[in-house]
């Protein structure tokens, strides 16, 4: 590429507290009915003080922490000037000459080195700088009518963070790795939902393209973007709009563009405007903020664990990146399956006492390593389908029935080839419906696999009896007759016989 994209983002992020910024209405993004969580303070009426939302200051600190900022030990908060319908007060507070949190970062697979998120070697990250986190509150909502328009005040006054990156990014791609990266953060440490499409977490792009003289070129910014893919999309194509400007020998021009999500484009929205003069100054209703290192220290120990701990956590169950990742973003579903992980050995060990089997099982690891695998392909490929049919979302398992007690000893059932895959199907669909544990399904219902060779062998002897055309054609050598045979012994036999058998016995019989 002849010109090097040179891009940033701005991302505002709504706080998940109780109440608002500086009063105690409450911060519900949820509530339909407008102007209803509102009161003299966040209406700004004469006379009112704001008081600051403790909360709100420590969850912003722990975004910080969780993305390796260095934390302001004092700072103050500052009027912005403006005048919006949104904004009641005609000023809005916030930081801007000291930021709460200031030089962070956040390391994201690097796509030029293919090598995904749970790949600890340094080279295959990609570090974005961090130039700030600050705090500040919400505006409220306008919503046009033709002819009119209507505000809603719930939103004025909810707390707000505001993260600034450095201009590191140079794809779509990384802008995606990104965004995904910081929501899960936000969500693992309940510092906010971060949900796009309803709008708690904004995301803008600063966007310009670099020549060979390495002179910046003319920035580009890109709004009202309402999901991680809208941004990442818009990226590419951005790069790719400015580069063919340039190559036509044509200017860029400074201006805000937005996202239209069905053409695939993004489009001028206004050119540049005159610079606001914001007149910034500190907000003299609230005094200035100040924290020790013991406090910051006693929020760092709180933190919860963070999703990249969580890969390295899961990493030694020795899954697959795949599944790893999966587990890390359904996290109800990622700690379901470590529960089970830690019933396997236990159930296997019963499992062998009951059938008097020889041998140390399971304390060989690479046996252990395939339950593991076992397990974790079941719950992500089965689930789903189990949980829809009971209504229930794939990371929601309250009132999901199969204890994971009860799983582990399906999967030692399944291991053993105790019960075949249609049989294991079967056992769970009913473990789902009735929560029992799966040998007293399989008695009840009668869905253990049959080894027994005297019981398969009748079964064989019927099928090759009943399909003489298909035996000849596999003695000619058509290796499908022979799949299309054991399918016909399995499904004489419900599924239920070890297909191990049937196909041993059905290569020595043909071969009579
Ligand atoms: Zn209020």
């Amino acid at each position: 590429m002849k010109y090097k994209p040179v891009i940033g983002l701005e991302i505002h992020a709504e706080l998940k507290t109780k109440t608002k910024m500086f009063c105690d209405s409450l911060n519900d993004p949820d509530e339909k009915h407008p102007n209803i969580n509102v009161c003299p303070i966040c209406l700004s009426h004469p006379g009112t003080l704001p008081v600051i939302n403790y909360e709100a200051v420590k969850k912003v600190i722990m975004a910080g922490l969780a993305l390796n900022c260095k934390i302001a030990e004092d700072t103050f908060f500052e009027r912005k000037n403006y005048f919006y319908p949104d904004l009641p007060k005609g000023y809005q507070i916030t930081q801007y000459q000291k930021p709460l949190c200031q030089n962070g970062f956040l390391e994201i697979p690097n796509p030029k080195s293919q090598i995904t998120n749970n790949d600890q070697n340094s080279k295959s990250k990609k570090k974005i700088r961090i130039t700030r986190i600050h705090l500040e509150e919400d505006a409220g909502r306008l919503y046009h009518e033709s002819g009119y328009s209507l505000v809603d005040y719930n939103r004025a006054g909810v707390p707000l963070m505001e993260l600034v990156t450095e201009p590191d990014f140079e794809t779509g791609l990384e802008v995606k790795k990104f965004a995904e990266e910081l929501q899960l953060i936000l969500r693992y440490l309940g510092v906010s939902d971060a949900d796009m499409e309803k709008g708690l977490m904004r995301v803008e792009v600063n966007i310009s393209l670099t020549g060979n003289d390495g002179k910046w070129g003319t920035k580009v910014e890109i709004k009202n973007l309402n999901s991680i893919k809208s941004a990442s999309d818009s990226v590419d194509y951005e790069i790719k709009r400015q580069t063919e400007l340039i190559e036509a020998g044509e200017k860029v021009i400074q201006e805000t563009r937005g996202w239209d999500d069905s053409k695939k484009a993004t489009i001028s929205q206004r050119s540049k405007e005159e610079a606001h003069d914001y007149r910034y100054f500190p907000e003299p209703d609230l005094p200035p903020l100040k924290f020790t290192l013991a406090q910051i220290e006693a929020i760092k120990d709180g933190l919860l664990e963070l999703p990249s701990q969580r890969r390295i956590r899961f990493a030694k169950y020795g899954l697959t990146d795949a599944q790893i990742e999966i587990f890390t973003m359904a996290r109800h579903l990622g700690d379901y399956y470590e529960h089970v992980a830690s019933e396997l050995v236990a159930s296997a060990k019963d499992f062998h006492i009951k059938k008097g089997l020889k041998g140390d099982f399971p304390n060989e690891p690479h046996l252990e390593r395939r339950l593991h695998e076992l397990s974790a392909n079941y719950i992500i490929t089965e689930f789903p389908t189990l949980m829809n049919a009971k209504g229930l979302e794939i990371d929601d398992l309250e009132g999901f029935k199969i204890s994971p007690e009860a799983f582990a000893e399906l999967m030692v059932l399944i291991f053993h080839k105790e019960l075949s895959s249609t049989g294991a199907k079967a056992v769970l669909k009913e473990m789902a419906e009735t929560g029992f544990h799966p040998e007293q399904i399989i008695k009840e219902k009668n869905l253990g696999q049959v080894s027994d060779e005297g019981e398969i062998e009748m079964v064989v002897d019927k099928v090759i009896a009943n399909n003489v055309q298909a035996v000849e054609d596999y003695k000619k050598g058509k290796e499908a007759s022979f799949k299309f045979l054991i399918g016909m012994v399995m499904r004489e036999s419900k599924g239920r016989a070890n297909p191990q058998v049937v196909e041993e016995l059905l290569r020595k019989k043909l071969s009579i």
